[in-house]
């Protein structure tokens, strides 16, 4: 079993790994048009990993030609679902059998902890693709109510071809959970990976044609935002352009559509989710066990991290030292080794504009209880600590802004109202958690909320049956669950006047 891998085993896997650098176009590896390509570097150990192809507007070109020849050709767009629902299920089972690499190639890429890569990140990429195709031959269209002497029908039909951008924190399971709506409905992909964590997308192109999806169905071009990505999100025959990433590149993602070809634009962005604790939480120790894991899970580079720990003023003191108490259990370690729970962050970048919102919670007077520092330089590692400030006001930089690191900004308050108005006090609306022994209170602060998934008592629940996605600046799409399915469908209505 490879839970019981031990971190000797993981990096002599590691050392026998070939990995794959190159474009996916068409069913076939090539190099960058242009020639060009990257270092692919580990975050673990600065260590080159790869070369990878920097893709730009010639590779989109020849993807999107090759997606929608294929997209015409209907070998895919024109499949029974239950066929490609098969397919969809076998490209499952291939990411399964495949596990150890792809938990491997996302641990090194990126910096995450193996044991989460292969039980979160992989297991959870798997069962999108499954959910997904597992659904789409049981979607009915619809018959609208007409009179006697008339048929109107609402049927769905794939897009065509959509650009799916995702991005580095959790970049195999966000490309799939993309790829399992939009290949189950029948549209052709071009996917493009961060160029911070590229390799897991490259090595799943192989798989999706070893599953039998049609050459051209799916493309992946790694490569850089300002370029391939830009050259996407231009492009006048992509139909439908799917994103998870910043705030600040989706509104550029819905700039350039507005330029292009008024292509629909799906954004999955940022967040600072307020987690609120009331002083009758039903158990505090179970609401710092999920605090500390809601700020240092995935390093805390997390869409929906609880980076905002709303505390009401009863319970600040003793949750506080509690979740303190958590945090040495996440504190940082070698991403190969399977008891860490706490990654390297995904580059030197990130590392600076961790240590660089650390510095400014010191300047704007809050108070750090705990962390605060990069750890573990000596191992050429990307380290930070599991840090919390307390005395955080909601107007400073550590509590507006996404950090995407190990940061937590504790916040008190007083009473319902309080707590909602701090809550709401944000650009973003992407998640919540409510802790209270109240069913009113619980009810009424989940639907004051100005925010896409609420979880009470306990966070960031949910599977593949509930929509994900968020308010205001958090985006506008939803992925996971039905709702997703309409991302990657257009609706007809033919009316048909019987004679
Ligand atoms: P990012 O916006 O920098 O990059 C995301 C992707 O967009 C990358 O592939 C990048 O190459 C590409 N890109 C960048 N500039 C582009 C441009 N001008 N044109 C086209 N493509 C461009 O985001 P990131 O740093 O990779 O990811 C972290 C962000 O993702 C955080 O804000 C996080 O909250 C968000 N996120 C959101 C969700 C969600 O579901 N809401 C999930 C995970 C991550």
């Amino acid at each position: 079993m490879s839970t019981q891998k031990s971190r000797r085993d993981w990096e002599s896997l590691a050392d026998t790994l070939s990995i794959q650098g190159q474009a996916f176009i068409d069913g076939h590896y090539q190099e960058a048009a242009s020639g060009a390509s990257f270092d692919c570097i580990s975050p673990i150990d600065g260590r080159v990993l790869a070369k990878v192809a920097s893709c730009d507007l010639e590779d989109a070109n020849l993807a999107v030609a090759s997606g929608r020849a294929a997209f015409d050709a209907g070998s895919w767009s024109r499949l029974a679902p239950v066929k490609r629902k098969q397919v969809m299920i076998r490209l499952a089972d291939l990411l399964e059998a495949n596990a150890d690499e792809l938990a491997l190639l996302e641990t090194l890429d990126m910096g995450k902890p193996i044991r989460y890569a292969r039980a979160v990140d992989v297991a959870g990429a798997a069962r999108a693709l499954r959910w997904s195709g597992e659904a789409i031959d049981k979607i009915y269209d619809e018959i609208a109510p007409t009179a006697h002497n008339e048929i109107g029908m609402i049927t769905r039909e794939p897009v065509g071809v959509v650009a799916a951008i995702v991005p580095w924190n959790f970049p195999l399971l966000m490309a799939c959970w993309k790829l399992g709506p939009a290949l189950a409905s029948g549209n052709s992909v071009v996917l493009k990976p961060s160029e911070k964590s590229p390799l897991s997308a490259i090595r799943l192109a192989q798989l999706a044609i070893e599953a039998g999806i049609p050459a051209g169905v799916l493309n992946v071009l790694p490569g850089f935002g300002h370029s391939v990505g830009k050259a996407l999100a231009l492009h006048m025959d992509v139909d439908t352009l799917v994103f998870t990433g910043s705030t600040r590149t989706a509104k550029q993602l819905m700039i350039y559509a507005g330029e292009s070809n008024m292509k629909r634009v799906w954004l999955e962005a940022g967040g600072k989710s307020p987690n609120i604790v009331f002083n009758d939480a039903p158990d505090l120790k179970a609401a710092a066990v999920a605090a500390a894991s809601a700020i240092a899970f995935n390093q805390g580079e997390v869409c929906t991290a609880g980076s905002r720990l709303l505390v009401e003023s009863g319970v600040k003191d003793e949750l506080v030292r509690l979740i303190a108490a958590e945090l040495q259990a996440w504190q940082p370690g070698h991403p190969l080794d399977p008891a860490t729970t706490c990654g390297a962050l995904v580059d030197k970048q990130q590392l600076e504009t961790v240590l660089g919102y650390i510095q400014a919670g010191r300047d704007e007077g809050a108070s750090l209880v705990q962390g605060g520092a990069r750890v573990l330089a000596e191992t050429g590692g990307l380290y930070v600590q599991p840090t919390i400030f307390a005395g955080v006001h909601n107007r400073m930089k550590i509590a507006c802004e996404e950090i995407f690191g190990p940061v937590l900004s504790v916040i008190t308050f007083d009473g319902m109202e309080q707590a909602i108005a701090i809550a709401n006090d944000s650009i973003y609306g992407l998640a919540a958690g409510v802790w209270t022994s109240d069913i009113n209170k619980a009810h009424k602060t989940a639907k004051a909320l100005r925010a896409g998934m609420v979880w009470i008592n306990h966070y960031d629940g949910g599977d593949m049956t509930a929509p994900f996605g968020g308010y205001k600046q958090s985006g506008n799409g939803r992925d996971k669950s039905l709702h997703a399915f309409d991302k990657y469908t257009e609706i007809k209505a033919t009316w048909i006047a019987l004679s």
